[in-house]
């Protein structure tokens, strides 16, 4: 007599993702590799794509009008779970798989905020899902969102605008961090934009009367947008680079550009400050009798937080369990984080707002999986996650990838990213993610506890696209 055991919906993933483990980290490396920077990340959503495809899934390509957007979609009816994934790198970043800095090519892009990581656990997520489904002839669809450019350009926004989100009834997106940690904080909204001046050309040396410095007037914006910082909110945070500052001291500069990030906890704020800083453009134009132009570069929203959903993550995570370190990876995440002062570190930590964050100030990895936290509170960041998040109940939570203590967007962050470190997060971060996704749609009584306290964060409240309908996305501006 044969006994025919079926494994849960849960089980089978994790097994599903164990069996399929090499081929995920492979998937994850090469993008890690690619390092491609956002709207020109080709070979890297190729890559999922084709993989996705490859494992049944109907795919769509060049969404929203982004050749490097698109979705991917398996099953029918409802409900519909929406798994996101980035894959866009940071200019500058370039970086080894060393624990000490050291670019593979000095200047190149690098992944330095491990998003081979996040759209490779969406895309493994998603695949194990829908083959726990179809054994289990369970109900429902499985769509998996191919997101570009979220570092500089908000892929997403230009997704939500163009209705890719509509019909989703709950979104998940994981997150490489330093820490295994779902909060409930809100992010910061964003507005990006660029500030062209144009003046006169001549002879520095022997005929400056007869210039007008596009610099100056760079630089006197900025002066201004410093002098304003007093008397904007607490939370704001504005921040710009000088992209263009002329040719060479002897020629008056003709043009300068400068690209300014606006941010505040609410879209009203960037607003009111991004109107404030149009002003004193137009001022350091008039003071150089040189013109100006501002050019909208993308808009986020701030962040609605899913406690229901967040919960499921937590739940999920404790019954996994913490990936466990071999010895060359605590070796390597040692070495690294020599290149960490203790200030650094007590400064990360302490600003996570934690509770308990006092423990972590002596540990290594963080390897412990705390509650959801800090509701009410603001993180400084901005995503275009957020944009998701005000569409449907939408969690992105991180999971342990580099060593406490580290800062974002660094040379750090890349090299953890493209090692051991990264591929235990990355195997676990999927699982969670399936399993979250099993969660909501095996159970319609937890869906709608989350869409109801969604209803509830929006109630009074509206969306509207914070990218003007006339901006498409700025598909030449690595080309400019
Ligand atoms: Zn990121």
């Amino acid at each position: 007599m044969f006994v025919v055991i079926m494994i849960s919906e849960k089980g089978y993933v994790f097994d599903w993702i164990e069996k399929n483990k090499s081929r995920i980290i492979e998937i994850s490396d090469k993008i890690w590799e690619f390092a491609e920077l956002g709207l020109i990340e080709f070979k890297s959503s190729a890559l999922l794509a084709d993989e996705l495809e490859e494992h049944g899934f109907n795919v769509e390509r060049g969404v929203a009008g982004m050749p490097t957007a698109f979705v991917a979609t398996w099953g029918e009816a409802k409900p519909v779970i929406g798994i996101m994934g980035e894959y866009d790198a940071l200019p500058g970043l370039s970086q080894k798989k060393v624990p000490w800095k050291e670019p593979v090519e000095s200047g190149k892009p690098g992944h330095g905020c491990g998003h081979n990581i996040h759209g490779t656990s969406g895309m493994a997520a998603a695949i194990a899902l829908k083959k726990t489904m179809e054994e289990h002839g369970s109900e429902g669809k499985v769509r998996f969102f191919g997101c570009p450019a979220e570092e500089n350009f908000s892929g997403k926004v230009f997704m939500v605008r163009d209705g890719y989100f509509s019909d989703v009834d709950a979104a998940i997106s994981h997150h490489p961090g330093s820490m295994n940690a779902v909060t409930l904080k809100s992010s910061v909204a964003l507005n990006s934009v660029k500030f062209h001046f144009y003046g006169e050309s001549a002879h520095a040396g022997g005929s400056p009367e007869q210039g007008r410095s596009a610099l100056d007037a760079a630089e006197l914006m900025n002066a201004g947008v410093n002098f304003l910082r007093e008397h904007v909110i607490q939370d704001a945070r504005i921040h710009y680079i000088i992209e263009k500052g002329g040719e060479q001291p002897n020629i008056v500069p003709a043009y300068a550009s400068s690209w300014y990030y606006i941010r505040a906890p609410e879209r009203d704020q960037v607003e009111f400050i991004h109107n404030w800083i149009l002003d004193i453009a137009k001022g350091a134009a008039l003071m150089t009798r040189t013109k100006v132009k501002d050019e909208f570069m993308g808009g986020l929203y701030n962040k609605m937080p899913n406690r229901v959903i967040s919960e499921l993550i937590v739940g999920n995570m404790r019954e996994i369990g913490l990936p466990e370190y071999g010895d060359e990876e605590l070796k390597f995440a040692r070495r690294l984080a020599e290149s960490i002062t203790p200030e650094m570190k007590m400064d990360q930590i302490r600003k996570s707002k934690r509770p308990g964050w006092e423990k972590l100030v002596d540990k290594l990895m963080d390897d412990e999986i705390p509650d959801p936290w800090g509701e009410g509170e603001t993180s400084h960041g901005s995503t275009d996650v957020a944009d998701v998040s005000w569409q449907t109940p939408t969690v992105e939570f991180s999971t342990a990838t580099w060593v406490l203590g580290v800062s974002g967007h660094s040379w750090h962050c890349a090299a953890q990213s493209g090692v051991g470190l990264g591929h235990k997060s990355l195997i676990f971060a999927a699982k969670v993610m399936a399993a979250t996704a099993i969660d909501l749609l095996m159970n319609g009584d937890m869906l709608n506890k989350a869409k109801k306290e969604h209803q509830q964060r929006i109630r009074d409240k509206k969306y509207k696209s914070p990218i003007p309908s006339e901006i498409k996305p700025p598909l030449d501006v690595w080309q400019r």
